[in-house]
């Protein structure tokens, strides 16, 4: 794989990158564009000031407002017309221009229509011996029958030694702010690639689920729950491994009890004729069913991992299948202490593949029997109504799921430490399995439980008819 730059060196060139092309830019536009700027800004003031002037014309009092408007944009104000001439805003060039020069700039303003900038006019100053350049806008109006003329001028500051001083300083700031980007990448360093680099290297541990998040210095609220993210996964991962181990063991402890059976009946078969009878013969028949339906759940959950279980949905009666499942356990509680009882709510027709709710069923009660340490022990299959729905609920007085448990027993693998015993019917392999076929169903499903009280399980279905 090709070598990849670190992200600190990356970051470092991007702003180093950065403050060089901004710098750049301000260095371009300021000592090529500077003059333009100034003067079009010149110009326009120079426009304005003499449209303030010609809409101000006829108004009463207007000598201090002009007064005012030329030393406030720092210009200088004529107005010449047959009666009148008047100079504003102190001592200017325009007071100094003698008629003829007047005379040539009216002239000229009425030819170009009313308005004429006249650029770079040179003027000879009467006390210096330098000509200035000087900017003049005319405006030639008329106000009552009177031709008004409007001159508004302003001098030109050379910018040369404003762009050089500009261009000197410029090394400068260029060191100054390189200086800086240096400071800030050292502190996006320290603040945000520190706890990245740390994140990295503590997730390598992650797969063998050691991820010590403990020791990583995280700062920022975002790596924090980036941190606190992993350190579930973490867990996580122990709990999945954990559970695969338990799975593994129980799974093969389920074989292994009905596997022995069929050898051992099937060798006494073989060694004794005599016991060659239906019931040696059943026996060696219902283990093997056994067998079956444990290696048909653990297809199942493979699917489920696969997420492709397909549903042979029918419209069945609710009582009809329930009452099947009880008859199915009715026998192996006869003659031990296990109190099972059926209450029935009203029939109702709910669309399902029975072959699967069966299943849940299944799981629920075997659980019931499994999770029980009471001498006598009671299960209640049943239907209540409720909130709109039908609930089927498994209830039993057994050991009961702590509270803490109670969100979790539904997980993959998840076992409360319990000792493990042989499940009677089904293969017990789990509510995670019953979770995934509720939820293909679409029916609501949970659980409520008391310690040492009971457990009830339950899913909630609708009538289709
Ligand atoms: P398994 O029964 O194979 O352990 P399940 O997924 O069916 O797996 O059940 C998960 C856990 O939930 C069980 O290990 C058990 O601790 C708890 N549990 C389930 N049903 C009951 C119940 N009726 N009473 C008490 N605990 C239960």
């Amino acid at each position: 794989m090709k070598k990849k730059t670190s992200l600190r060196v990356q970051l470092l060139g991007i702003l180093v990158a950065f403050v060089l092309a901004i710098v750049g830019l301000i260095y371009f536009v300021q000592t090529t564009f500077l003059d333009d700027f100034y003067m079009r800004y010149k110009v326009s003031s120079l426009k304005s000031v003499a449209q303030s002037i010609s809409d101000l014309i006829g108004e009463d009092d207007t000598e201090e407002l002009f007064d005012h408007l030329g030393m406030n944009n720092e210009v200088c104000i004529r107005l010449v017309s047959n009666e009148e001439d008047f100079c504003y805003s102190g001592a200017c060039t325009l007071r100094n221009l003698d008629h003829n020069t007047i005379n040539l700039i009216a002239a000229e303003t009425v030819e170009s229509g009313g308005e004429k900038l006249f650029d770079n006019f040179r003027y000879q100053h009467r006390f210096n011996e330098h000509p200035e350049d000087v900017y003049i806008f005319a405006k030639m109006i008329n106000y009552d029958d009177e031709d008004i003329l409007i001159m508004v001028s302003s001098g030109i500051t050379p910018l040369n030694t404003t762009i050089a001083t500009l261009k000197s300083q410029y090394l400068l700031i260029v060191g100054i702010i390189l200086m800086m980007t240096l400071v800030l990448a050292l502190l996006i360093s320290r603040f945000i690639l520190k706890p990245i680099k740390q994140i990295n290297e503590e997730s390598k541990n992650l797969s063998k689920g050691a991820y010590d998040g403990s020791s990583v210095r995280t700062g920022s609220k975002e790596f924090a729950e980036l941190n606190s993210t992993l350190e579930n996964a973490n867990e996580d991962i122990l709990k999945a491994d954990r559970a695969k181990k338990e799975l593994l063991g129980n799974v093969s402890h389920d074989l292994r009890t009905p596997l022995t059976m069929i050898v051992g009946y099937g060798e006494m078969i073989r060694d004794l004729p005599e016991e060659n009878n239906e019931e040696n013969i059943n026996v060696i028949i219902e283990e093997a069913k056994r067998l079956s339906v444990l290696v048909d759940d653990l297809v199942d959950i493979s699917k489920m991992q696969d997420n492709v279980i397909d549903l042979n949905r029918e419209d069945v009666s609710l009582n009809g299948l329930l009452e099947s499942v009880y008859h199915q356990y009715e026998r192996y509680c006869e003659g031990k202490n296990i109190d099972l009882k059926l209450k029935l709510n009203e029939d109702i027709t709910i669309n399902a593949d029975v072959k699967r709710i069966k299943q849940v069923l299944y799981n629920f009660i075997n659980n019931s029997l499994n999770y029980n340490s009471k001498e006598s022990q009671s299960i209640v299959i049943g239907t209540e109504k409720y909130d709109g729905f039908t609930r089927v609920y498994v209830l039993d007085n057994g050991d009961g799921i702590e509270e803490k448990d109670l969100d979790n027993i539904w997980d993959r693998y998840y076992k409360v430490d319990k000792e493990h015993k042989r499940h009677q019917i089904g293969s017990g392999i789990g509510l995670s399995l019953s979770r995934e076929l509720l939820k293909a169903h679409g029916f609501p499903y949970g659980a409520e439980s008391s310690p040492g009280e009971f457990s009830k399980f339950y899913f909630d279905v609708q009538d289709v008819k």
